[in-house]
């Protein structure tokens, strides 16, 4: 039912998009005019609103982008294109909705949604205990109502403070990678063959049905795709999950790498190449940071360059200190480890300088 209504809205969208004299350039029609203009239409006050603030939005977005220069030069071709056309909205993209339009009923479990035909519900919603708790504390603002594979979802946002951070006694140090996907400076190793085998065996299955081609194989692979994102999502939660729980156990800060040219930095043979662009690899970087400012864990971002040849022992800077993927051999001083381990031994210690420079600021 809402699934028909809430279609209905966007169609209305649509229309009234498309038949509107603003130019792209502007921010779009004024929202009260644009207000009038539905309810003349026939639409009731509160889906009015929330049409016209999704295409104010939209078009407002647009014109931020044109300037920032996202879209190209003025005259280039793709800015020209999406100048000269009026936005389109999808059927199934993300609506938001704030507390007027939209109310949680949360000891109920149920959800009010304003439509097209008036307010509709309760509807019950599905969450585990601890996604009700959460909301139930910090639920804050807007709600977006998404549409995927068949199924509605409701995205709360949670405004949880920040815990102030943690003085660190020392640094865990935490090496991103592909072999293993993240190893810390205690030479513990984070789940990698597992997850690998399933990204490898769904690459093989993707191959197959882009060669296919047909409608219903673009489907599936639609589908797999987002399987696929979900369980790298998964596995990069437990991954942060066990990492910060670790460094919260220990009284320790964490070390990451700074994320930013890994790109540009990581030189590989081609079928790891793929893996790494396909795996969510910053994600994991982002979620361990986000989990850490959560517990009150403080994280150092430091820079990645040579992380991986020099020695954490000596300090000894040489290629020739990893002869392969996981050995490291220093030149010098003959110290010997796992090369995940002693980069994220280097990570580690650069945490901890990283960390006096942001903190005696703070303290003078
Ligand atoms: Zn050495």
């Amino acid at each position: 039912m809402i699934c028909s209504c809430h279609q209905t809205a966007w169609t209305w969208a649509v229309t009234v998009a498309r038949s509107s004299p603003w130019s792209s350039t502007s921010i779009g029609p004024t929202t009260s005019s644009f207000d009038g203009t539905l309810k003349d239409m026939g639409l009731s006050a509160q889906p009015a609103i929330h049409v016209a603030r999704k295409v104010s939005g939209a078009y407002a977005t647009l014109t931020a982008n044109i300037q920032a220069g996202n879209l190209g030069k003025p005259g280039s071709k793709r800015r020209q294109a999406t100048e000269g056309k009026p936005i389109r909205f999808r059927r199934d993209a993300a609506q938001p909705f704030d507390d007027r339009c939209l109310s949680w009923q949360l000891a109920a479990r149920t959800v009010s949604i304003w439509t097209v035909a008036g307010r509709s519900g309760p509807i019950r919603f599905g969450c585990s205990d601890q996604q009700h708790a959460l909301l139930l504390a910090h639920r804050r603002g807007e709600s977006d109502l998404v549409r995927r594979d068949g199924k509605w979802f409701l995205y709360a946002t949670c405004d949880i403070p920040d815990a102030p951070t943690k003085e660190p006694d020392g640094f865990l140090g935490v090496d991103l990678g592909i072999a293993n996907l993240a190893t810390d400076s205690d030479g513990r190793h984070y789940c990698g063959k597992a997850t690998n085998r399933v990204r490898h065996r769904n690459q093989r299955l993707r191959a197959k049905l882009q060669a296919i081609g047909t409608k219903s194989a673009k489907r599936l692979l639609k589908k797999r795709r987002r399987k696929e994102s979900r369980f790298a999502a998964d596995t990069n939660h437990r991954i942060a999950k066990s990492i910060v729980t670790e460094a919260e156990r220990t009284g320790r800060g964490i070390a990451l790498e700074d994320l930013g040219g890994i790109r540009d930095r990581v030189r590989l043979r081609r079928p790891q190449r793929v893996t790494l662009h396909s795996w969510a690899f910053h994600q994991l970087g982002q979620y361990i940071a986000y989990q850490a400012k959560r517990s009150a864990v403080a994280v150092v971002h430091v820079d990645p360059a040579y992380t991986s040849q020099g020695c954490s022992t000596c300090g000894h800077v040489a290629k020739a200190n990893r002869p392969n993927q996981s050995t490291f051999h220093c030149r010098s001083c003959g110290f010997a480890e796992h090369a995940d381990r002693n980069a994220a031994r280097n990570i580690a210690a650069r945490g901890v300088t990283g960390w006096a420079a942001v903190s005696l600021p703070n303290a003078a």
